[in-house]
């Protein structure tokens, strides 16, 4: 039952991820990320303007049996394509990871909700990675997600002590546990805090206002002392990439990089291996 699950779910992300990818090549600067009109119409190659039949549109499938060309003019296409489509895919089985073995609906609310955060974190990477640009659009919606989350936590009395941190146990040595309100919104003003004197260090050089609002969005989907965490994580995936293009000098990898898609993968990284990334970091001071 789990396995037909599973399948159902990841299918249903790789057809979410093909409207994910349309959703990130129609976004213009100029323009509302959810505009109506760039969304609407059929599909068309990016290239030859060839207008697509159903099955040159079959999430990664096409894309393989085309190898990776457009079937009318030959252009390659993006491999943002099959990236988009299986990630997504795999961000669909989300809910397996949080549903527990009594289906409370506590549980399916936050499979969903952290289903719902990783196709935006997605789409934000991705826009931040081609524009150098997070829409506020997204800022807003991963902040309105937040508040869901917190209604939710309030709702089903689970916020406590032990509860509704992604580093478990170790999250009542940083307080703040006593109403998840508080605690998110102390979230929200330490992303920004943080961010914002890093900005003001550092005259803008690297982070932008973009970064600014996500640290705070990301703080009240996050809460305290989650968000330390999120951008803690962000900043060292981001100093890695750094180094890497030190290291290798190598012409794929840009040498001006936008933060966005380190602070989503931070933010990531902590949901599934927060508590295991803490117990191994105190492990080393207390062996
Ligand atoms: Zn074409």
């Amino acid at each position: 039952m789990t396995a037909f699950i599973s399948v159902l779910l990841f299918a249903f992300g790789l057809i979410f991820g093909s409207f994910l990818n349309v959703v990130i090549f129609r976004y213009h600067p100029d323009r509302s990320l959810f505009a109506a009109g760039p969304l609407g119409g059929r599909s068309h190659c990016r290239s030859c303007n060839a207008q697509l039949a159903w099955y040159e549109l079959i999430p990664v499938v096409s894309f393989a049996i085309q190898r990776a060309r457009c079937r009318h003019c030959g252009a390659p296409l993006s491999w943002q394509y099959p990236l988009v489509e299986l990630l997504t895919g795999f961000i669909f089985l989300t809910p397996l990871y949080f549903y527990d073995a009594h289906a409370t609906v506590f549980s399916l609310w936050t499979g969903g909700i952290w289903t719902v955060a990783f196709a935006s974190f997605l789409v934000l990477a991705a826009i931040d990675y081609y524009w150098f640009i997070i829409p506020d659009e997204l800022n807003i919606f991963i902040a309105a997600l937040g508040a869901v989350r917190i209604a939710v936590e309030y709702y089903f009395h689970t916020f406590g002590a032990f509860a509704g941190s992604f580093i478990g146990s170790y999250a009542e040595l940083f307080g703040l546990r006593g109403d998840v309100l508080t605690n998110h919104i102390a979230g929200a003003l330490f992303g920004l805090a943080l961010i914002g004197v890093i900005i003001a260090v550092t005259r803008g050089r690297g982070m932008g206002v973009g970064d600014l609002k996500l640290a705070g969005a990301l703080g009240v989907l996050f809460g305290w002392p989650d968000v330390i965490f999120v951008l803690a994580f962000g900043f060292v995936l981001g100093s890695l990439y750094a180094v890497g293009v030190l290291v290798r000098r190598s012409k794929g990898m840009k040498d001006s990089v936008p933060f966005g898609p380190f602070l989503v993968a931070g933010a990531t990284a902590l949901v599934f291996y927060g508590h295991a990334i803490l117990t191994w970091y105190f492990g080393i001071f207390l062996s």
